[in-house]
């Protein structure tokens, strides 16, 4: 349960963990072949050595998100299944910790349902305390730079030498739009300026949340940081899709190959589903649930 232990969030009030740094992408799910296809080589350059100050676009960058009762077309990859993409087909309950501990005084906890409350929870059985467990935000950017998109080849587990966007877990203290523009440096190196959200997709299985901005760089530099093997500008026709490391990478990326055909990026909000019986390594066997569009 390891995987479950580092996925899942912590509000404030709960047990804190030295994981909380383990980076993302959880969909939880273990590790895929790697493509052995070679990939061009990189247009890299040396990027500044200044963290980037966050730079979000003022008004008219977005246009007011207009909620719209469109659904997806459902799962793109999926090929056949049985599933519904009902949404009551299929209700994960998530990954939840159990913390035997009481973080404030150490005390054994028990599980138990809180008065007025509806879950179970760890409470502590001395203070009385209890341990809340939410989702977890993970923010990126989407950069486009001459029609081509970068992406980023993960160093790190899991899914190493897999591709995806620059994202990670948002940090306290800082907007969304801030962490993504910190991921894009540290795992990219490349000064973004944020242009207006392209996606918010719900893992609830594994507790996550992505919020997704579209991005451009304010130079045309960019450079593997620590955690990534590789970073390099693809055209929309040569995205690795039989290497990408996530759901929630394939999924936005679809979106946004999707809105370029039609004319032009939109928002999107969804849920990330996985279906049932399918591998978990299997990042395609994902259903789109409440997929609303602006
Ligand atoms: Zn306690």
């Amino acid at each position: 349960m390891l995987r479950a232990i580092q996925i899942i969030g912590s509000s404030p009030g709960a047990v804190s963990s030295p994981l909380q740094r383990w980076k993302p992408y959880g969909n939880g799910f273990s590790f895929i072949s790697i493509s052995t296809k070679p990939w061009p080589s990189s247009r890299r350059a040396v990027a500044s050595l200044l963290l980037p100050i966050v730079s979000v676009c003022g008004g008219g960058c977005f246009r007011a998100f207009r909620m719209s009762a469109t659904r997806s077309e459902s799962n793109q990859d999926g090929g056949s299944s049985s599933f519904s993409s009902s949404p009551s087909a299929f209700q994960p309950v998530g990954h939840i910790r159990k913390n035997s501990f009481c973080q404030w005084c150490g005390g054994r906890t028990k599980q138990d349902i809180p008065d007025g409350e509806e879950k179970m929870r760890a409470i502590c059985t001395i203070c009385g305390r209890i341990a809340y467990q939410n989702p977890k935000m993970v923010v990126g950017c989407l950069i486009v730079h001459d029609n081509k998109i970068l992406l980023c080849q993960r160093k790190i587990q899991p899914s190493y030498g897999l591709w995806t966007l620059p994202a990670g877990y948002m940090e306290i203290g800082e907007s969304a739009a801030e962490g993504a523009v910190r991921e894009t440096w540290e795992e990219a190196g490349a000064e973004v300026e944020v242009l207006s959200p392209f996606a918010q997709l719900d893992i609830p299985l594994i507790g996550q949340t992505y919020i997704i901005f579209l991005a451009k760089m304010k130079k045309p530099h960019f450079s593997p940081g620590p955690e990534s093997l590789d970073c390099q500008l693809f055209a929309l026709d040569d995205i690795p899709f039989d290497s990408l490391a996530f759901s929630s990478m394939l999924v936005t990326l679809n979106l946004y190959i999707e809105d370029i055909k039609a004319g032009k990026p939109k928002f999107h909000y969804g849920t990330i589903n996985k279906r049932p019986g399918t591998s978990p390594s299997d990042i395609h066997a994902y259903s789109l649930d409440y997929h609303l569009r602006s």
